[in-house]
């Protein structure tokens, strides 16, 4: 790694404010970490500059593991043979979400694998039963892939799909976007959408008014111009729609997956993508630092290096634990590490409106 002279070119580029083509973004990789983050906090400053750090009080609910998609990093579906297959209730449901009200909780994600028997029917009655129960949670539900998966079960266009779903009650859909990059998607999530798919839908979300997330999984095998190629399609994207949110990088966990013989990523590689994508990412106000796959002490460094918000406390999930990963941490904790960052605590809601703060 290079430590970085102040006469650099790119250097005075991203402390001026300067938008960064992907070449320079591909450089930014032999950077020295050090150096490298100071510049992700600065980008940070610019975008945000408030010494604030966010997070949600959340539940994510995922309805059913049975999956057609089988993806091979995925240790949840059905048929990786780990999880029994199964499907919530309404009941099972409405009470997931009455513990997370009783925990003082806003948001519930409701997901589940690409079931063969559902239709746009089924997902709408999902929707309209929970907002009808409680109307004050905000529904940040589903994925570009299980949109795909509705309109195609109910042979509608993404776009009035989108719109069913919104009448019904869904307030917004999470990016979900894994690797945005086709060669590695037609290798590890074949029966998955494909890019262009996924441009598809975030227009559709921005045709109803609704808003979106990005995310990346990384360390699925590409390279680092792949790495800069996802984040090239989330800000062209942005620059077209505006509704992403927030960004989220979290590294690949191939434990107990079909690709458990890939190398984990390191904390170092979480660090650089998390800095390089702050830099990188001019249009999107909110990164999110990582604490469920990199835990919570290295998401406390990411604070430190362009994040400026630890996502939910998801009080439950399923997905990433499947592989084995057991974090977990509750409003107490994610505060306390919050202030130990020499930061301050926001509860905030879906749309980052201030709930309360702890000064
Ligand atoms: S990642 Fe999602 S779509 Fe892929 S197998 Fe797992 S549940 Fe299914």
């Amino acid at each position: 790694m290079k430590p970085v002279r102040q006469n650099n070119e790119l250097y005075h580029k991203i402390y001026q404010g300067d938008r960064i083509t992907p070449s320079e973004a591909l450089e930014l990789f032999s950077w020295d970490i050090i150096d490298l983050g100071k510049a992700g906090d600065i980008r940070r400053k610019l975008a945000f500059p408030k010494e604030t750090v966010g997070f949600i009080i959340d539940r994510i609910v995922n309805f059913t593991n049975i999956c057609e998609a089988a993806c091979e990093f995925c240790a949840f579906h059905a048929r990786a043979n780990l999880i029994a297959p199964y499907e919530l209730s309404m009941e099972d449901i409405f009470s997931k979400i009455e513990e997370l009200l009783d925990a003082g909780g806003t948001q519930v994600m409701l997901q589940g694998g690409l079931h063969p028997g559902y239709t746009l029917n089924t997902y709408i009655d999902m929707v309209s039963s929970v907002k009808k129960r409680f109307p004050d949670i905000y529904l940040h539900s589903f994925s570009p892939s299980e949109i795909v998966h509705i309109s195609r079960k109910s042979a509608l266009p993404v776009n009035d799909a989108v719109n069913a779903l919104k009448s019904a009650g869904l307030d917004s859909v999470p990016g979900a976007s894994d690797l945005l990059v086709d060669r590695i998607r037609a290798r590890v999530s074949p029966k998955k959408i494909t890019v262009e798919e996924w441009r598809e839908v975030i227009r559709c979300l921005y045709r109803n008014d609704m808003v979106s997330s990005a995310t990346m999984t990384y360390g699925m095998g590409e390279t680092d111009e792949e790495k800069i190629d996802h984040l090239t399609v989330i800000r062209d994207i942005q620059d077209e729609t505006g509704i992403l949110q927030s960004f989220i990088p979290w590294s690949f966990s191939p434990e107990k997956t079909r690709m458990e013989n890939s190398p984990p990523a390191t904390g170092i590689d979480y660090l650089k993508i998390l800095a390089v994508a702050r830099i990188f990412l001019d249009n999107i106000t909110h990164i999110q630092a990582g604490w469920l796959t990199e835990g919570l002490k290295l998401a406390q460094v990411a604070l430190t290096m362009g994040a400026n918000d630890m996502g939910g406390v998801l009080m439950e999930e399923v997905v990433v634990k499947a592989t084995g990963i057991t974090t977990r941490t509750n409003k107490k904790e994610l505060i306390h590490i919050i202030q130990n960052a020499g930061k301050i605590p926001v509860q905030r809601d879906s749309r980052y409106q201030v709930i309360k703060e702890w000064v």
